[in-house]
């Protein structure tokens, strides 16, 4: 696919790696529509940038469903989908300190599993559902981790990152009846405010971890995206762009 005049939903693109996406979908003459729940951060963005936005809680349908119908209406059904919005809420599954044994948060799990799973589920079958309508033959890009293989204090991130992988294959196998690929990319540690928010001697070790002896930078996850949105072969399948590091 050819990126020029292209429509693009971002999800969770007020601020982090969406944000990132969005300035280089413009910069490659594509046209960037972003979705958040922090209405200063889509202010910021339209100041700074002219990117669009509006927004939207993507773990509630009836919102989702008012969202994709109103952005079809309005833009002409979009062409991708980057479905990045994401959160941790990490904890250990069951923890001893002394005679204190704590449990997992419920809490915890249901937040992620909201946004990462729910959230992920909801706006590809939304884009999705306009992409077929109107015969639009579009690309969805979900956005995973490396932690999807199982990472220590990360029960439901970890659960919800595999699961947006598997449903990134169901989805390729099915959506291609209608000329719509799906790919995902799974990101290690990247230059990112999640990631400055882990201790600063947990993230000297993380970084021992990684073969290429540094964090990733958000460019060079940008650049996965727009692999999978050029390439017309490529479906169903998931990138790893970790600098080697294998959890
Ligand atoms: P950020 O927290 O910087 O950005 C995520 C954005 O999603 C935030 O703007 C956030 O809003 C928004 N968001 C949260 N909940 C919702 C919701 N219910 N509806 C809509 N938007 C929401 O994260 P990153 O840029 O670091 O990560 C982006 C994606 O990449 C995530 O899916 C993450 O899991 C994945 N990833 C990140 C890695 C990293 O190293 N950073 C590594 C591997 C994967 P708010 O401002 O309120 O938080």
């Amino acid at each position: 696919m050819d990126l020029a005049g292209k429509n693009v939903v971002i999800t969770g693109g007020g601020r982090g790696m969406g944000r990132k996406f969005a300035v280089d979908m413009k910069n490659a003459g594509a046209n960037p529509f972003v979705v958040d729940v922090i209405q200063e951060n889509l202010d910021a963005l339209k100041a700074e940038t002219g990117i669009d936005g509006k927004i939207l809680d993507v773990t509630k349908e009836s919102e989702v469903e008012a969202f994709f119908n109103s952005y079809s209406a309005d833009h002409g059904a979009a062409d991708i989908l980057i479905n990045n919005a994401g959160i941790t809420a990490d904890a250990l599954f069951i923890r001893k300190k002394g005679d204190d044994i704590t449990k997992f948060p419920m809490s915890n799990w249901e937040k992620v599993i909201n946004v990462n799973l729910t959230g992920v589920f909801l706006c590809a079958r939304e884009a999705a559902y306009h992409m077929v309508k109107s015969d639009k033959k579009g690309v969805i890009v979900n956005i995973s981790s490396i932690s999807r293989a199982g990472n220590l204090g990360q029960t439901n991130y970890s659960a919800t990152k595999s699961a947006v992988d598997s449903m990134t294959v169901t989805w390729g196998k099915e959506l291609s009846r209608y000329g719509i690929r799906v790919g995902a990319i799974a990101p290690g540690y990247i230059n990112t405010e999640m990631v400055a928010k882990i201790r600063q001697d947990v993230l000297d070790k993380i970084i021992q971890q990684i073969p290429a002896g540094r964090l990733g930078e958000m460019e060079e996850i940008s650049k996965a995206v727009k692999f999978i949105v050029e390439n017309d072969f490529f479906t169903g399948r998931v990138i790893e762009v970790d600098g080697g590091m294998r959890i």
